[in-house]
């Protein structure tokens, strides 16, 4: 039977169109001739289940470049068709159904066109102006048929003497054709889009002989008591291109969506490596994208993985998900179960491995502290397994610091950087008290967030507000002796005090002589001033207009019992101003133009205790 046509259309330009994107997104082309090839097989296995005369075969594609003749052949023992299939399938849907997409995108433009699938078959036309389809159907005497079209449109359907049921698609390529001389792109173009496909994919070209592309049984696909981890890590490595082993791996199947994957968390110690890992998203083995941002939750994209999804339709794209009511469930739907996958596999170890979870805190972190902001169902439970270290360098969770120490009465002390707030560390230290670090960038919006949802608990930083932590306090008849303090200290410092509010108290501890307090929301106030660049970091004074601060003296410390009883007035300017330098400097709140005049003033003290010597 022969027949001869030319397709009608109303979009002329419809091979044109299909030609520009060839310089985008060439692979596209392998990606719908092989999704078709893949369908087909799939078909006609579901036929072999119930029809037991169908005759047993294993599923194979074989994608072959013959460069003598310049044809790039796509071959598939699938269900095939017969020529009236031919026409119903190719003529008719394929070809309507590429001029409705081209119709429907024209307009918004290449770029929101790219990513798309459902280009079709006659995205063939994207590398070739001649394409032929020889085909047989798996139907018991049918004969094969094949398929002739030019880029102009005209086409032409005639017996042929094929004789395995199945389809092969030829592209007959331009002799210029980039793909003749680089075989390694076709091959590579394949892998990405199908390296996990179930049914073999096999490519035949000059250096591949008879090469399988897929892996149909990867090691994530395996019972997880079957894997070996270190082939495992190699993997992962190989896979995702990194130097370092991942820390470990959550592997997961949710088999009532479809939905199976696995998970690795990133080594980050060293630093060099992105911020966002790579989720690779595939839909029935083949490729669809990676971090697809409607069904990874943010934070589980900072690390890497692989999330294989049953019923993720084809015609996936970023702004077609949102525009498909089903898809949008289904998205959900694959979005809340990962961010459960995660929230399961990290509570388990907080509760039941928790050495591991300490060690691997490091790296865990900022990815524990940004899902618990960012993932409802993840701060659901994984805000109460958020760890810090303490001063004396144990990790403890929130509550287990509240509960270690009843004084605290609902209050975290916190440090946010080691060695600023060294000095108030060994302070708190030397008094028995405990404070958590916070020295994460993430540490500041956690902290906020921690007290919205728990407003009975507040932070406090280790060198603000803690005058009530060293108990100070002063008997009635202290108060002479605490006023004439405080007046040779005012009249010592004249100015530099500023808006600092002096304060003269009893310490237990004798050891310290004077802190500088700071208020902490006022503090906080001039954090964020400082974060929006409203205030110079370096510029003091604007800060200290702003901060709220108190310089609290002990009277019950030796060298402050020397101020009091000393009636030598340059001694007690030098001992006060020096107090004074060195408790800001704790702070590291010197200005630098104090600094001259405390080097000159160390000097002095240092030459006459040489003298007295
Ligand atoms: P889609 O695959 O989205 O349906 P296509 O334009 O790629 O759209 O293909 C149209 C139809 O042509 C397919 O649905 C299928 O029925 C038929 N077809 C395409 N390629 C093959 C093939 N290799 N074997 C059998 N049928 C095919």
């Amino acid at each position: 039977m022969n027949r001869n046509g030319v397709l009608s259309i109303e979009s002329k330009n419809i091979f044109t169109i299909l030609k520009q994107w060839l310089y985008t997104k060439q692979d596209i082309v392998f990606r719908e001739l092989i999704s078709n090839a893949l369908d087909a097989i799939e078909k006609l296995t579901q036929l072999r289940n119930t029809d037991e005369s169908i005759a047993w075969a294993e599923g194979k594609v074989l994608v072959r470049l013959e460069p003598e003749s310049k044809k790039l052949i796509i071959s598939d023992n699938g269900i095939g068709m017969d020529i009236e299939e031919v026409d119903k399938y190719i003529n008719q849907i394929a070809f309507s159904g590429a001029t409705e997409f081209i119709n429907q995108h024209n307009q918004a433009g290449k770029d929101t066109i790219i990513g798309h699938f459902g280009v079709g078959f006659y995205s063939a036309f994207m590398l070739s102006d001649h394409v032929a389809i020889e085909t047989k159907s798996y139907k018991k005497n049918s004969t094969a048929v094949r398929w002739n079209c030019m880029s102009d449109m005209s086409f032409s359907m005639c017996d042929c003497d094929r004789t395995e049921v199945g389809t092969d698609v030829i592209l007959y390529l331009d002799e210029n054709n980039l793909y003749l001389k680089k075989p390694d792109l076709i091959y590579e173009s394949i892998k990405k889009y199908f390296i996990f496909s179930k049914t073999a994919i096999y490519f035949e070209a000059p250096g591949y002989d008879h090469v399988l592309v897929n892996n149909p049984y990867p090691l994530w696909r395996q019972p997880k008591e079957s894997i070996n981890p270190t082939d495992m890590n190699t993997f992962y490595r190989e896979f995702f291109d990194d130097v370092c082993d991942p820390l470990f791996w959550i592997q997961f199947e949710i088999i009532d969506i479809g939905v199976r994957g696995i998970l690795f968390f990133r080594d980050t110690k060293n630093g060099t490596e992105e911020i966002d890992g790579k989720i690779k998203v595939y839909n029935r083995g083949v490729y669809v994208g990676d971090n697809i941002r409607e069904i990874i939750p943010k934070f589980v994209n900072l690390q890497s993985g692989i999330i294989e999804c049953d019923y993720l339709p084809l015609v996936v794209s970023r702004s077609t998900i949102r525009e498909d009511k089903q898809n949008d469930d289904m998205c959900e739907l694959i979005y809340e179960c990962l961010s459960q996958e995660v929230t399961i596999a990290l509570n388990d170890m907080f509760q039941k491995r928790r050495e591991a979870y300490e060690a691997h805190w490091p790296n865990l972190n900022a990815f524990v502290k940004y899902g618990v902001l960012q993932d409802k169902i993840f701060a659901s439970v994984m805000m109460r397994k958020v760890v810090f270290k303490d001063i004396y360098g144990r990790y403890q969770t929130i509550q287990e610091y509240l509960d270690a120490d009843n004084s605290h009465s609902n209050t975290v002390y916190y440090a946010s950087d080691e060695i600023d707030q060294a000095h108030y560390i060994e302070i708190f230290k030397k008094c028995g008290l405990n404070a958590l670090l916070f020295d994460h960038v993430i540490d500041q919006p956690f902290m906020r967030r921690y007290e919205v949802v728990h407003p009975n608990i507040k932070f406090i930083r280790i060198d603000s507000n803690i005058k009530s932590l060293f108990d100070g306090c002063l008997e009635e008849n202290d108060k002479p002796k605490a006023d004439m303090l405080a007046e040779k200290i005012r009249k010592a410092l004249g100015d530099r005090l500023g808006t600092m509010e002096l304060k003269v108290t009893r310490l237990e501890h004798d050891s310290i002589s004077t802190l500088i307090i700071n208020d902490e929301i006022s503090r906080r106030m001039v954090d964020m001033l400082e974060i929006y660049g409203f205030i110079n970091p370096t510029d003091f004074s604007a800060k200290e207009k702003q901060a709220k601060r108190t310089f609290l003296v002990n009277m019950n410390n030796e060298i402050v019992r020397f101020i009091l009883e000393s009636a030598h007035e340059s001694v007690i300017n030098t001992i006060v101003n020096q107090l004074f330098d060195l408790s800001l400097m704790s702070q590291q709140s010197l200005r630098p133009e104090d600094v001259e005049q405390f080097i000159i003033r160390s000097e002095a003290i240092l030459a006459s205790y040489i003298h007295n010597q």
